[in-house]
């Protein structure tokens, strides 16, 4: 009897175990696209600074939600990769004009109007220069008004839906570049992540690009 017993609970934990236990990424089994197209950039350093400002009169849960995208990256590729010193990336508060020294700047717009590269960039961007392949320095756009792919509708972003495009920018600045699927992945490159109802997780099709471009040494490898 005691074995039946044990021999009915193993079952039942084995059955209700999480096929997936990550605690930072998902696993992808949406299997369109097996990896993430490369950028043809990637970071050659041991650490990142990522410097976060913002114009006036823009919320502050919109700082904290770009400085948790680079959180997100961070303990998403560290899990992954089980290697809990490299990845090393951090990000804080910096005005525009006091932005020396920083690797990634991001730049939170009231607007997309404000966007120094507007009327062409209407939804958040990413401009990463380069030489050689090794990344220099990025620029980040955001703000949670945006321009709809249809070019005359604006959009207020609910939360989650910024923070989809605060990480997706991440993954750029990553070197991570579009998806072909035009939606559903996190670097799929229509902008409509507004049609979610919550935070795309990032997942094991972005971890192994990353992976694959920068080997087992984090950013320096
Ligand atoms: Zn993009």
């Amino acid at each position: 009897m005691l074995r039946l017993a044990l021999a009915a609970s193993l079952f039942v934990s084995l059955f209700f175990m999480p096929a997936f236990a990550a605690t930072y990424y998902e696993e992808q089994t949406d299997f369109d696209e097996h990896s993430v197209p490369e950028a043809g950039y990637r970071w050659d350093r041991q650490s990142l600074q990522v410097c976060i400002s913002k114009e006036d009169g823009v919320p502050n849960k919109y700082y904290v939600w770009s400085k948790l995208a680079v959180q997100d990256w961070r303990s998403a590729l560290r899990e992954y990769t089980g290697d809990a010193d490299a990845w090393s990336m951090s990000a804080r508060y910096a005005p525009d004009g006091a932005m020396a020294g920083c690797d990634v700047r991001v730049h939170i717009y009231d607007t997309y109007k404000d966007f120094p590269g507007y009327p062409d960039q209407k939804g958040a961007y990413t401009a990463v220069q380069y030489t050689g392949g090794i990344s220099d320095e990025a620029d980040v756009y955001l703000s949670p008004k945006v321009l709809h792919g249809d070019g005359s509708t604006e959009i207020d972003l609910p939360g989650y839906a910024f923070r989809n495009s605060a990480v997706h920018e991440m993954g750029h600045v990553l070197g991570l570049s579009h998806n072909a699927k035009i939606k559903g992945y996190l670097m799929s490159p229509q902008f409509d992540f507004w049609e979610e109802d919550d935070q795309l997780p990032i997942t094991t099709m972005e971890l192994s690009t990353l992976a694959e471009i920068y080997g087992s040494r984090g950013l320096a490898g």
